[in-house]
Formats: C-alpha cells, structure tokens, sequence
C-alpha cells in the first residue's frame, strides 16, 4: 500500500495500455516496502502541458515511451550526454532547480546490463544490428561505449539509417572530442585506444549479397527492428547464411518470449536472448534512480517471473 505522501513516479505514452512498466515499478515497491506509486498516463496530444501538469502535480519521475522519446527533449530544461548523443529521452527525474525535469536514458544501459548477465563481451567484436530506430540507437550506443570492432547495420530505409547514424555518430565525437571519418556509408571512429569502423547497408542486401558483405562467420547479431513482435511472429532475414554467420543472437523484441529471430539461433544450437532482459533492466535502472536504492538480484528476478507470467 502506498500512503498520501507516496513518491509518485508513472509513464507516459500513447498507447500506453501494453506497457509492462507500472507491473514491474509496483512489484518493486511493494516487494521492498517503499511509500512509491506508479501510474500510466495516456497522453494523446499535448506533450508540453503533459510534462507540466507532471511538474505542478510532483511527480517525481517519469518514463518516457514511444512516440515521445525524441520530441520529450524539446521540453526539458537538462539532459545528460548519454541521451543527448542517443538522441532519446526515456527516463525523466525531477529537477527542483530548473523547475523541469531532468532527462536520461537507461535503454542502453539495461542492454549493457543484460549482455553482462549473459555473460556477453562485444569488446573487440564484429557486431551487426538490423533496425536503425530508436531501439537501435540505444543499441548502437552500447556498442560505441563497449568498443566493440566494427558495427555493420542492416535497415529497410538506407536513407532513414544514413540520417540517424550521422547525427548519433558528431554527437558522439564531439561529446568525447574523438575524431570521425566519413566516406558513402562508412565511418570510422577514432578513440585514443581504438577505432570502431561502422557501416550502413540494406536490409536486402542480406538476401542478396550476403557472401560479398559478411566476411567472418563469428558476428554477434542483435535484431532491433519490430519484425517479429506478436502477434505477428515474422522472420527478419530469410537468408539461412546469416544465422550460419552469427555466434549469437539478441533480440531486442521481447514478446513472443522466443522470437521466430531466436529460434534460428536454437536451432543452430546457438546462444540466444530475447528483449525481456533489457526491458526489465531500463525499468530497473530508473526505480533505482528514482529511490536511490540498489535492487538486489532476488527481487528483479521475482519481478521478471511475474511479467514473463504477462507474456506470450
Ligand atoms: P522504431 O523507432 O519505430 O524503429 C523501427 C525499426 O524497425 C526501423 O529500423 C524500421 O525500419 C524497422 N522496421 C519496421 N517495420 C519493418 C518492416 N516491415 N521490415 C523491415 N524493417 C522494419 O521502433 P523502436 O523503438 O526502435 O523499436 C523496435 C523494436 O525494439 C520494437 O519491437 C520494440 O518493442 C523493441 N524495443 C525493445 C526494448 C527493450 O527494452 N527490450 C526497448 C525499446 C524497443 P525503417 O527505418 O526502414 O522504417
């Protein structure tokens, strides 16, 4: 039970009616004692009186989820470099000082989270992600940080991948004052111990010119595009070369609880996680924001139960 002097924390989305997050933050609270509250709040026009009406009401934190994650910026007063170079928003904090809140972005690091879980090193490695939305940002955020070797992404729209790989990619160097090379679809980013080359391709071209792309046979996957979510439990890439290229496969959908994307790898007999270990996690990093607590690993389990209990 939570009492009128509650720490009030919620979502805001549109829809908002799918999302796992006021099940996960209320099983915390309740499974730790903590006066804490979280609410789902449909908004379904007026993000700015939204986010102000948050404030005047002291909500303390709020997640932020699609179609919001971007444009959130435009009304928060500081934002830490991490979301700035994402370019996405999905965690606010309250802000006393600048009357706000305070925006970051725990979508990266509940991937980290759930690589290092799954005992998964992308140092060093040859990493490709299919997608360049949202999801793929924060994912190609993990990878830059990880440095990992080399970052190939597989998108429907090439342009759509070239727009939003350009700008992630300035922001990154110049946050860290590293230096980047450019040529048509490829890059490199040079740190002061390692480079990370980074290039852009169809989605296509893995049905079609896979043998002249993909030259190792020891690539870890992740699937960040929304192929494959239920109910429509689709395959992303036809081609059964790539999943015979790939050591490992994560991905980013988390309901169906196995993917038609993981059972290639199954099949294979090869390590694969689904989407629910980074769901879980983002959620996870913001309640301990919000409460300044750390989460043992017994209670973010038994909440992982009772949302997988949710799925399909
Ligand atoms: P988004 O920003 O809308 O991006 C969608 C991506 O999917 C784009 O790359 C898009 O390609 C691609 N796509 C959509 N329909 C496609 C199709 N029919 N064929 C090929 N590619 C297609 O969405 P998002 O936020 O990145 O979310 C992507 C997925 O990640 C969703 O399933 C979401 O549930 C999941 N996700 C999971 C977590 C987690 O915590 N596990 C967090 C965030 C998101 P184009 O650019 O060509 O349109």
């Amino acid at each position: 039970m939570f009492s009128a002097r509650a720490k009030v924390c919620g979502i805001i989305a549109n829809p908002v009616e799918h999302s796992m997050s006021p099940i996960l933050h209320n099983i915390l609270a309740k499974d730790l004692g903590l006066d804490f509250i979280y609410i789902p709040f449909l908004v379904e026009k007026n993000l700015k009186m939204a986010l102000e009406g948050a404030y005047e009401l002291n909500i303390y934190g709020i997640n932020v989820s699609l179609p919001y994650k971007q444009e959130i910026i435009k009304y928060i007063k500081s934002i830490d470099s991490a979301a700035k170079i994402i370019g996405a928003v999905n965690t606010l904090i309250r802000d006393e000082k600048n009357n706000s809140f305070r925006g970051t972005n725990t979508d990266y690091l509940g991937l980290e989270k759930a690589l290092i879980d799954n005992d998964i090193t992308i140092k060093n490695r040859d990493i490709i992600i299919l997608g360049c939305g949202g999801a793929a940002k924060a994912n190609i955020y993990t990878c830059l940080e990880n440095n990992v070797k080399s970052i190939s992404i597989f998108n429907r729209s090439k342009d759509r991948a070239r727009l939003t790989v350009i700008s992630l990619l300035k922001a990154y160097v110049r946050e860290n004052n590293f230096k980047l090379d450019e040529d048509i679809d490829q890059y490199t980013i040079y740190k002061p111990s390692n480079t990370i080359k980074l290039n852009i391709y169809s989605l296509s071209d893995l049905e079609n010119k896979l043998d002249d792309i993909l030259l190792f046979d020891n690539y870890i996957a992740f699937q960040a595009t929304n192929i494959g979510m239920y109910p429509n439990n689709a395959l992303i890439v036809k081609n059964p070369k790539f999943y015979d290229k790939c050591i490992l496969g994560i991905d980013l959908v988390y309901t169906p609880k196995i993917t038609a994307f993981m059972k290639e790898f199954i099949k294979r007999d090869k390590k694969n996680i689904s989407g629910l270990d980074m769901l879980i996690n983002q959620g996870l990093i913001a309640f301990e924001i919000w409460n300044n607590i750390k989460v043992s690993d017994f209670s973010r389990n038994a909440a992982k139960k009772e949302i997988e209990k949710l799925l399909f």
